[in-house]
């Protein structure tokens, strides 16, 4: 049997999280955090409710992954995002120890690549998964923002 466990298959939850934040009128990022195929957290950008900067679909992600698992890190985890984490979110997750991370769309300006921040080593990363879906939306919203 076809495994449907797919980095794409997890990807479209987080796709759905960044929708709801575009509806609520958010910078549209969402994210999962998954563990043996079930999703343990579901989270979206929320900086401008929480008048928060930190608010970023990743940090509330963390937290609320580290409260399911009863410990502060996410060994084992996965964190879906649909954009590629900014510096902030990259130094949370590497103090997170977390597994892997898949993310949709590359942040070519405010990402953590080209910002040059280091994840933890034993961080895999996964990017480009539903790209065009993920920076589709994000262009959408900036799109409305003018
Ligand atoms: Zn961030």
């Amino acid at each position: 049997m076809e495994n449907i466990f797919t980095d794409a298959f997890f990807m479209k939850k987080a796709l759905q999280e960044a929708e709801i934040a575009f509806e609520k009128g958010e910078i549209p990022v969402g994210a999962v955090i998954v563990i043996d195929n079930k999703v343990i957290a579901r989270t979206h950008n929320l900086t401008e409710l929480l008048h928060d900067v930190t608010a970023h679909a990743e940090m509330q992600a963390i937290t609320s992954a580290a409260n399911f698992i009863g410990g502060k890190y996410l060994k084992n985890c996965t964190l879906y995002v649909t954009l590629e984490p900014c510096q902030m979110c990259a130094g949370a997750l590497y103090w997170s120890q977390i597994s892997k991370i898949v993310f949709g769309a590359s942040d070519e300006n405010r990402g953590f690549q080209k910002m040059g921040t280091q994840l933890h080593p034993k961080t895999q990363v996964v990017s480009g998964v539903l790209e065009k879906e993920c920076g589709d939306l994000m262009k959408a919203f900036f799109k409305n923002k003018r």
